[in-house]
């Protein structure tokens, strides 16, 4: 036996954790050092929120460690192989990253490692199954979501991982290790965000599942608040999608939530088959597509409206200041915000997709990107460049009442019924404070389609 170097990353517990048990393993009495770094290329793109929402998961971490995390900035390939050799650790053990930095980060840190004679050892990964294991019978990988889900379906979850009993933390100072410590959280400009860690990821688990019979028939209405919210707690690994699968049970309620892991599980297999595709469009078909409005000024008018929740049309409003209060979106009106950037006001998907990730506390890149790319019809989607969504007619669909808009909006908050959707239809005109619609829709789904057919030949 020896000591071992557990490296969190995005796996940030204690349960339900296949690389801790192997660490702990290995080490025995040894005792497992375990370390995050704090990588600024990972912190650069993930914008303050998000930066909290790790530090407050780190801290949580921490605490159920006793304190032990040794928390280091700077370079992994640098700083890992060198804590290795400071508590001359045998193996360093991770949950394996597949995304396309990860995967080229963890190379560079295995090679010193394997120098100096000591192994990476890779156990389990953030997703149900991990990327690059589902594939068609010939072994390519799927493009499109249905077959993938029957085969990942056929494939199977493993059951969650047995409990730790305790681990012999080696803490940072007993052996001179030096620490930089959890910092503190940048400023969020009042973002609420959700309570942090394992624990309350364990508790949200708790109080979904008691509902989750609803969750089919009411998981598309922002109001009614029926979706999990478990996203920011699967995205750092709080949570493992094992552990809420394991527990979902069997209602339509309970399948349809595990499609949509499935569905997150499919957008992190396509990352892995296409790492350029967090950046360029997954397909071709649409490479000839113009964006832009003739003028930067007021493409960067219309961006900013967008980001601030002032469009004219409700409930793209009230999803952008959802996301700026909470850090989070409903999913159905992330797919309407979405669609409004790149349809409506002609702006790539790429850089709806960066505010995302500035501003989401779940802000994931495979999920998010491709969530961007399906919208925008260069992705995984078969035959999507018609589906044009109408903001009001989505807004009295999917928030019926009016309740979500007017939770967000308070220049609507004296709106009765689904008529908060159509301000400029009130009799009384458009309420003080509320802009008018900065295009008309009509116009701009004619002018979307027209630049579809264009790139289409
Ligand atoms: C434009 C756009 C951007 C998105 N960006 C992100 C992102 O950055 N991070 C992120 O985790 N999800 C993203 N999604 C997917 C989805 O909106 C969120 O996962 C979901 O809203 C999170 O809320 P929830 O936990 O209550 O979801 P629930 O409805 O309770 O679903 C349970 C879990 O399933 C997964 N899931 C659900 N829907 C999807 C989906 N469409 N794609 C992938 N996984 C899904 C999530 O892990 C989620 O926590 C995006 C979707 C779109 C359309």
């Amino acid at each position: 036996m020896a000591p071992t170097l557990l490296w969190f990353r995005r796996d940030l517990r204690l349960t339900d954790h296949p690389a801790l048990l192997a660490a702990r393993d290995e080490a025995g009495d040894d005792g497992v050092l375990g370390v995050f770094v704090l990588d600024d290329t990972l912190r650069g793109p993930a914008g303050p929120v998000r930066l909290a929402f790790l530090y407050r998961c780190l801290r949580a971490l921490d605490e159920t460690m006793d304190g032990k995390l040794c928390v280091r900035v700077g370079d992994p390939a640098e700083l890992v192989p060198q804590l290795a050799e400071q508590v001359d650790a045998s193996s360093v053990h991770i949950s394996a990253d597949y995304g396309p930095y990860g995967r080229e980060r963890d190379e560079k840190v295995e090679q010193p490692l394997v120098a100096a004679g000591r192994r990476l050892v890779r156990t389990g990964s953030p997703y149900a199954v991990a990327p690059g294991r589902i594939t068609k019978d010939d072994g390519a990988p799927y493009r499109v979501y249905t077959p993938f889900y029957r085969a990942w379906t056929d494939h199977g979850v493993r059951r969650p991982a047995q409990g730790v009993r305790s681990v012999p933390w080696i803490g940072a100072d007993p052996v001179g290790i030096k620490t930089d410590g959890i910092p503190g959280d940048p400023d969020i400009d009042g973002t609420t965000l959700p309570e942090a860690g394992e624990k309350a990821g364990q508790r949200r688990l708790q109080d979904f599942l008691a509902g989750v019979q609803g969750y089919a028939d009411n998981r598309d209405l922002p109001g009614r608040d029926a979706t999990s919210r478990l996203s920011p707690y699967l995205k750092y690994g709080c949570l493992h999608p094992r552990t809420v699968l394991d527990q979902l049970g069997s209602s339509k309620g309970a399948e349809t939530v595990r499609s949509e892991i499935a569905w997150r599980d499919f957008y992190a297999d396509v990352l892995f088959h296409n790492p350029g595709s967090a950046r360029w469009d997954l397909t071709e078909a649409l490479a000839g597509m113009q964006y832009g409005n003739g003028s930067t000024e007021t493409d960067e008018q219309f961006f900013e409206a967008w980001t601030q929740g002032r469009t004219g049309y409700p409930i793209v409003d009230a999803g952008m200041r959802q996301l700026l209060a909470e850090g989070w979106m409903h999913n159905r009106v992330r797919m309407i915000t979405a669609s409004f950037l790149i349809k409506d006001l002609h702006l790539p998907w790429q850089r709806g997709a960066r505010w995302f990730l500035q501003r989401l506390c779940d802000g994931d890149l495979s999920s998010n990107n491709h969530g961007w790319q399906w919208t925008a019809g260069t992705g995984t989607d078969a035959a999507p460049y018609f589906r044009i969504f109408n903001p009001t007619l989505q807004g009295s669909k999917f928030d019926p009442d009016g309740s979500y808009v007017r939770r967000w909006i308070p220049e609507l908050s004296g709106v009765e019924g689904k008529s908060v959707h159509e301000p400029w239809k009130l009799r009384g005109g458009i309420p003080e404070g509320y802009p008018q619609p900065i295009v008309d829709h009509a116009a701009e789904r004619k002018d979307s389609l027209a630049r579809y057919e264009a790139a289409r030949r």
